[in-house]
């Protein structure tokens, strides 16, 4: 049977995002050690901008809130930390909409999918283990060697439908 879980779901009701953002700083900092890796100063303050908010953030906006917040990393700094925190998978790069948004369950591995909302931008990360096996068993027979899958879904979710 797929193990078919969705991890993150503004889809379906508020929830308390204070909360949820704390949580994300904790299970970031217990991946971090698990995995070696060091979250530095930077890195932090950047995983705290991307938390700090529900929608997708670009890279640009991330440094500008940098900046607002009284941190002045060289560009480069701050862009480097996001290729961090994306290879850690700590956060997710949304391709289609070239921007960053938190990982609400962090791990080394895994592969996700994204349903992501076109009229209020809230993002939906699903890991359907059934969707990730299909792709790479394609993959494999065409001999190919697929390194990382995007599955990003636009569409309208259920609470801006049900408020149309
Ligand atoms: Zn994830
Ligand atoms: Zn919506």
């Amino acid at each position: 049977m797929a193990d078919t879980k969705q991890v993150i779901s503004p889809f379906l009701g508020e929830h308390d995002h204070s909360h949820c953002e704390e949580q994300a700083m904790e299970s970031a900092l217990a991946e971090c050690t698990k995995q070696g890796l060091k979250l530095t100063k930077v890195r932090q303050q950047v995983l705290e901008i991307i938390w700090a908010q529900h929608h997708p953030i670009g890279a640009y906006d991330v440094l500008q809130k940098l900046q607002q917040a009284g941190h002045k990393p060289a560009p480069p700094t701050a862009y480097r930390a996001l290729e961090f925190l994306v290879s850690a998978k700590l956060i997710h790069r949304i391709e289609s909409l070239n921007s960053y948004i938190g990982c609400p369950s962090p791990n080394a591995n895994h592969q996700c999918q994204f349903y992501i909302c076109t009229e209020c931008e809230d993002i939906a990360e699903v890991n359907n283990t059934a969707v990730s096996d299909a792709l790479r068993l394609s993959a494999q027979a065409l001999g190919f060697e697929s390194r990382e899958p995007v599955i990003e879904v636009h569409g309208v979710c259920k609470r801006c439908l049900e408020s149309a």
